[in-house]
């Protein structure tokens, strides 16, 4: 590269600060003035308008007006969250020197600044900055090497540098949006050969993170495997898994990206895990979304299924419920020993109370140990890691001596282990050192204990002692003076004075005094003097202060590196920690909800007595809105031994009738049982699901706009493409948004093919009434409704779903609940005796004879004066309307009753 040259006429600092600038180019650059970070020209006027800060000017520069504005230093952390959640990245650029030394090269010389990190999205460690109850990951991609005609696949690779964790994956480039949808990245890393290809880009893109190109250089397997070796410490990486070269060139993106970003600094970094895709279940973007598993459909933690079952009292549980939730297994072993974990803690209420009691006290141990790390570690991430070892010791304790009577399951024995081995010599150094109430920051001292360090101890002494001296000068010079209001002070500019009225300031001003007293600052009305002896003590207190200090600061950095030598240990308790919150967690939901084992097994049943949906269950009690009524649901996939049950089942039934709530809870059901927790229902049988799909008819997304006719044919091609016998289909309403004829064909082709071809178990919820003729014609399909019931005239919705098809007169006395006049709902069911004699065909030819059935109605209406309703009634063209407009307007209606 060029080295870069300011124009001529520029001052030094302008110079120095177009340098770092244009070495910097693709961020926002804070710059570092005294108690600001300032910013200039473009970088101004953006931050000032995403920040809301008043933007000013500053000098010249090449004639034009230099714009500015600045964020105080002391609440840069506030403007740094907002810029980054706008998506911007941001340099922090901070004098690397004391202004005092740049004056001994010249008056003119710029203090020496740098830039010491950039603030990404997906490289934040501060509390602050961060969800402590979500992790943040970033991710970096790379292509494998493609063999002629076989399916693209990329290599991921993320960790999460507030905690260390470091993972790695392969998948299919189709799979990619799911995949980046179950991580959650903050910020996506790709090298700019990918970045140019658009596929890849549009795939990245659904995902919704932030895109960094990065050059293909970073991408060097060889250096990915180095660098790691180097930092784990070990020989060779086959002990953490089989990492393809691919795998090793994300890798090695992604940590050259953090050193760059961090500016030489290296995370904590866990020892990588690799997820094969084999061992986990797949599941798309667009049914994670559906299904609202960690974020609802407002985007918000609240209303997911995470948010319905979270009972976990630490952050640091959370994030691990969210990680499961997200990645639910295909390993029945594997899923087993996790339901044993949970089912243990369910039977035993002492010990899950005590486990939990105790886990509330725990701190975030790692966020704490990666900001130790980092160099970014706070005297309270001291304290934090010390206290977190003693709950570790307690919680390991209370565990094995549950063990030694009753025997713990394989996972908690595993988390016994772990938390038993946090080094206890660690928390004993730290209890040493450190006082109760801790600090935030390092560099105010006044954390470390008195008695633990004789040399801090003594300067501590020096510098209280001459404080009281000082204290006890105010005494003798009011005595002296004989001025009894006379008093002693400081501020920051003066340092130690002392303050009399102005009236008394002659007195001081003359002899004898006027050798003592030195005349500093005259005020409104007290007069300031200083003498000899406060100077020499404040310097005394002063240099004392600074030495104990940086003694202070010693004992920290000596703590800090006692800490991080032990970090193996600590990493996995941690780890322990949150597992065991988490596992603890899941009983208590389990206990407090009557959720139940299921049993997960290897075969393509699923058998579910009574089940409930989390979300749904928990808004009724909540809003005290009765109690959900669970609902059975039996299916068998592929060639499994179906006893009778079938692999489809379409229901039918009326709007609100809850078919939409029956077709989630079961697919939730599979994602919490293979998640390994307990789930809503008298009993569950699952055989492992591979892959789960779910998908909403495109109706519901009219608000969106989008073409979703054509969306939703994408995302049913892709269901039909890729769903095996061992999948779970879950399709609402597929085909609503088009003419009904062009849906009702395409919903009842799709459900012909995932009966014969894919074979998957498939709940398939329509308001085409025609497909119920469709399950009586396939051997392996079935029909069921929502019940309701007529009762005064009213229809209740009993939410009961029953074999058999739906009587499909329902919607006529939906309609009569939602008011409409007599005539309309009398004629509307001759409408539909009409359409049912057609067999489903309207032959408006027939109809149009009854005509003038509102005639009477209307003459009746016009002699009296029409009431808002009937008005609104009369704008109605019902020809000229879609189903969705004619429910709309349904709901227009009653709104005027
Ligand atoms: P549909 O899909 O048939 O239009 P929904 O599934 O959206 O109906 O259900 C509508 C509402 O009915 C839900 O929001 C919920 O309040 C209630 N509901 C649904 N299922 C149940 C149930 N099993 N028990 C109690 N209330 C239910």
């Amino acid at each position: 590269k060029e080295p870069f040259r300011a124009p001529d006429g520029v001052t030094p600092m302008m110079a120095q600060y177009l340098e770092i600038k244009a070495a910097n180019a693709d961020s926002l650059l804070f710059y570092r003035m005294g108690d600001f970070y300032e910013m200039f020209f473009e970088d101004a006027s953006v931050a000032s308008r995403a920040l809301g800060i008043a933007l000013t000017k500053r000098g010249k520069h090449l004639g034009e007006d230099i714009p500015m504005c600045g964020v105080p230093v002391h609440a840069a952390d506030d403007y740094l969250q907002k810029l980054i959640a706008l998506g911007h990245r941001v340099a922090v650029c901070e004098q690397t020197e004391d202004p005092a030394e740049a004056k001994k090269r010249g008056a003119k010389a710029v203090v020496r600044r740098d830039v010491v990190r950039l603030v990404t999205p997906g490289t934040l460690t501060e509390e602050s900055l961060l969800d402590a109850r979500a992790h943040n990951f970033l991710t970096a991609l790379f292509r494998e090497p493609q063999s002629e005609g076989a399916e693209p696949r990329l290599a991921l690779a993320s960790i999460d540098i507030s905690t260390g964790e470091l993972i790695a994956a392969t998948c299919k480039l189709a799979d990619i949006p799911g995949e980046l949808a179950r991580i959650r990245p903050g910020e996506v890393l790709i090298g700019e050969d990918l970045a140019s290809d658009a596929e890849i880009r549009a795939r990245i893109g659904e995902a919704g993170a932030a895109l960094t190109p990065c050059p293909r250089a970073h991408f060097d397997s060889a250096r990915g495997e180095r660098a790691l070796k180097e930092r784990l410490g070990v020989a060779a990486l086959d002990a953490f898994g089989d990492f393809s070269r691919a795998e090793l060139a994300a890798l090695a993106g992604l940590l050259t990206y953090v050193e760059l970003t961090q500016v030489g600094r290296m995370p904590l970094l866990r020892p990588p895990r690799r997820e094969s895709a084999d061992r986990l279940m797949l599941i798309d973007a667009a049914t994670r979304a559906n299904l609202e598993l960690v974020r609802s459909n407002q985007g918000t933690r609240a209303g997911s299924l995470l948010a319905a079952v979270d009972r976990t009292v630490t952050a640091a549980g959370a994030r691990e419920l969210a990680s499961r939730l997200s990645s639910p297994l295909t390993d029945v072993a594997l899923v087993s020993a996790r339901l044993d974990a949970v089912g243990y803690l369910a039977d035993e209420p002492p010990l899950r109370q005590d486990l939990r009691d105790a886990l509330k006290a725990a701190p975030d141990l790692a966020r704490s140990l990666a900001r130790l790390a980092f160099g970014r570690g706070t005297p309270r991430d001291l304290g934090a890691v010390g206290a977190a070892i003693g709950a570790a010791h307690a919680l390991a304790a209370r565990l094995i001596s549950a063990g030694d009577t009753l025997g713990l399951p394989r996972e908690l024995m595993g988390i016994a282990e772990r938390l038993a081995q946090a080094p206890a010599d660690v928390a004993t150094s730290l209890s040493a050192a450190l006082v109760e109430e801790l600090p935030v920051n390092a560099r105010d001292g006044g954390f470390v204990q008195a008695g633990y360090d004789v040399s801090l101890d003594e300067l501590r002494a020096l510098r209280d002692g001459s404080r009281k001296v000082i204290a006890g000068l105010q005494a003798t010079y009011a005595e002296v003076t004989g001025i009894k209001s006379l008093k002693v002070r400081h501020n920051n500019v003066l340092g130690y004075f002392v303050e009399v009225t102005a009236l008394h300031a002659p007195t001081l001003t003359a002899p004898p005094h006027a050798e003592t007293f030195i005349h500093r600052q005259t005020m409104a009305n007290a007069v300031r003097f200083s003498t000899t002896e406060l100077s020499d003590l404040e310097s005394k207190i002063t240099s004392a202060a600074d030495r104990a200090l940086a003694l202070e600061l010693e004992i920290f950095a000596r703590l800090t590196s006692e800490v991080l030598a032990a970090e193996r240990q600590l990493s996995a308790a941690s780890a322990a920690l949150a597992e065991l919150d988490h596992y603890a967690g899941l009983a208590e939901l389990a206990v407090e909800l009557r959720y139940v084992r299921p049993r997960v097994d290897d075969s393509a049943v699923f058998a579910i007595e009574e089940g409930r949906h989390p979300m749904v269950e928990q808004t009724l009690r909540r809003e005290q809105a009765g109690d959900f009524i669970g609902n059975d649901c039996r299916l068998c996939g592929g060639d499994g031994d179906r006893n009778g049950a079938p692999s489809a089942l379409v229901v039918t039934g009326p709007n609100m009738g809850g078919k939409s709530t029956f077709l989630r809870q079961n697919a939730l059901i599979v994602v919490l049982a293979q998640a390994g927790a307990f789930v809503p229902a008298k009993s569950a049988h699952i055989g492992l699901v591979d892959r789960l799909f779910s998908r909403v008819g495109a109706a519901d997304d009219l608000a969106r706009g989008r073409s979703t006719f054509m969306v939703e044919m994408v995302e049913t091609a892709a269901i039909l493409n890729q769903a095996t016998p061992r999948s779970f289909v879950v399709l609402d309403e597929i085909g609503r948004g088009t003419a009904t004829f062009d849906g009702l064909s395409i919903a009842w082709a799709a459900l012909e093919y995932l009966h014969e071809v894919n074979r998957s178990r498939v709940l398939f919820a329509t308001h085409y009434h025609e497909l119920t003729a469709l399950a009586d014609r396939l051997p392996h399909a079935a029909n069921a409704t929502v019940e309701v019931k007529e009762w005064r005239e009213e229809i209740v919705f009993l939410y009961r779903v029953k074999m058999g098809a739906a009587d499909r007169s329902y919607g006529i006395h939906v309609a009569k609940l939602a008011g409409l006049p007599a005539p309309v709902l009398k004629r509307a069911g001759a409408v539909l005796a009409e359409l049912e004699k057609a067999d489903g065909r309207p032959k408006p030819t027939d109809l149009a004879g009854d005509l003038p059935l509102f005639q009477a109605a209307a003459a009746q209406a016009a002699e009296s004066t029409p009431s808002r309703l009937e008005e609104a009634l009369r704008e109605f063209h019902p020809d000229a309307m879609t189903p969705k407009e004619a429910i709309e307007a349904l709901y227009r209606l009653r709104a005027l009753l």
